[in-house]
């Protein structure tokens, strides 16, 4: 089915089954989540989650990295601030994927040496590379490590702090396997080797 095929049946089947449900939407947007996670194609946020229009405000970008707030990547800066500050969202979830292609490059950036917007934007994950300088670090735990690392970049920023410490907002982490539709529900034991604040 085209895109254009997809959009007829959208309107001519489903909507008018969803009719109410759409125009509700017109007052206003109240998400409860903000959900981080990788371009990916093969992620399905409302799909995995079961949710409505309305039920996730979603950042997506190659290797669901939260850069380090004031270095300038305003469009992930701007949209935590929006979630936080004005919508109120009471979770956040960064969810990492297996295969993750950004993730792999991060653990071979001399691949990247002809794509350098990729490879300086995953290079924004370079502290797990830190982290694991002595060790073998697989492609599993890298993709647990870079989630774990997007948290612990989340609570650098001054919304989030605010937040937390009132105990509106919590921080997760999710590594979702696209090939067996499992998520890992990840916390300070998930990655050994990974201190967490
Ligand atoms: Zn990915």
């Amino acid at each position: 089915m085209t895109l254009n095929q997809g959009i007829e049946k959208f309107q001519t089947q489903v909507f008018p089954k969803r009719q109410e449900e759409f125009r509700r939407l017109e007052s206003g947007q109240s998400p409860e989540t903000l959900f981080i996670t990788c371009s990916d194609s093969r992620i399905d946020p409302n799909l995995i989650t079961q949710t409505a229009p309305g039920e996730l405000f979603v950042i997506r970008n190659a290797g669901n990295i939260v850069p380090r707030p004031g270095v300038g990547e305003l469009s992930v800066e701007a949209t935590i601030q929006y979630a936080v500050d004005v919508l109120k969202v009471s979770q956040i979830i960064v969810c990492g994927h297996s295969h993750c292609g950004a993730v792999t490059g991060l653990l071979n950036l001399d691949s990247l040496e002809s794509m350098p917007a990729i490879r300086d934007w995953v290079k924004r994950s370079e502290a797990l590379l830190e982290r694991f300088r002595d060790g073998e670090l697989s492609l599993a735990d890298a993709i647990r490590g870079n989630v774990l690392l997007q948290l612990d970049h989340l609570r650098e920023y001054e919304c989030v702090q605010r937040a937390t410490a009132a105990g509106d907002l919590q921080l997760l982490g999710w590594v979702y396997h696209f090939e067996s539709g499992e998520v890992d529900f990840l916390n300070e034991t998930s990655l050994a080797g990974f201190n967490i604040a």
